[in-house]
């Protein structure tokens, strides 16, 4: 299964920037186009996941890797089995964003959007790619350590277990931090029946231009 960047969607781009709804410059769209068409450029995507059954008391068979909190539980709670997955933009993307750093900052903003909404992309189209494959079962949404309750020192254990590094090129600091910063790790449930999921956000919206709730920073309650 080959990780596939191909989109990044403007709207999403928006709302990391920032942006509450009005209009947006003809200068900035120029300088998204411009920055989103860079970054598509310099994306050399890669993804690496594996399957675990799931023990009674919330481990990943054959491993020991216990599953902490409560939010991660309840999402799996119709499931038997777990996906491991990590997906990378590589290391051209993190040379691009810093390289504009130094040179344009206005740049270095809309590229490190850029490069959220690209990550998105590359773990929407993983696990499309992955729905298809277990069907007739069903995915839950996605789930990272540092989300909700589970805490982040999980990501370690995640990265050991999948073999992270390895075999995409991702390192861990000891902060937590990856590197590519571009690079997205998560949980996903393997049911027998359909899982409820998360609204996709205001970047998917029909509203999201005029909505008069994000004009006055705040949201509908849909999610
Ligand atoms: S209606 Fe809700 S989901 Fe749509 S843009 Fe407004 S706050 Fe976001």
């Amino acid at each position: 299964m080959e990780a596939r960047l191909t989109e990044i969607e403007r709207n999403q781009v928006l709302q990391y920037l920032g942006y509450r709804g009005g209009g947006v410059s003809a200068e900035v769209e120029a300088d998204i186009a411009r920055c989103r068409a860079q970054l598509m450029a310099a994306a050399k995507p890669r993804a690496a996941w594996r399957l675990f059954s799931l023990t009674d008391d919330g481990a990943l068979a054959g491993t020991s890797f216990v599953l902490q909190g409560q939010d991660i539980r309840l999402l799996l709670h119709d499931c038997t089995e777990v996906i491991l997955l990590a997906a990378t933009l590589g290391s051209e993307v993190e040379r691009l964003i810093r390289r504009a750093q130094v040179s344009n900052m206005t740049d270095a903003v809309i590229l490190d959007a850029c490069g959220s909404a690209a990550i998105e992309n590359v773990c929407d189209n993983l696990c499309a790619d992955l729905a298809a494959t277990f069907a007739p079962r069903y995915l839950t949404d996605r789930f990272s350590p540092g989300y909700g309750d589970m805490p982040l020192s999980q990501q370690a254990e995640l990265f050991g277990v999948l073999d992270v590094t390895r075999r995409i090129g991702v390192s861990l600091s000891a902060s937590g931090l990856m590197l590519p910063q571009k690079s997205v790790t998560a949980l996903v449930g393997v049911a027998d029946r359909p899982q409820k999921m998360r609204h996709r956000g205001c970047a998917a919206c029909n509203l999201f231009e005029n909505c008069a709730f994000r004009k006055e920073g705040s949201n509908c309650g849909a999610f």
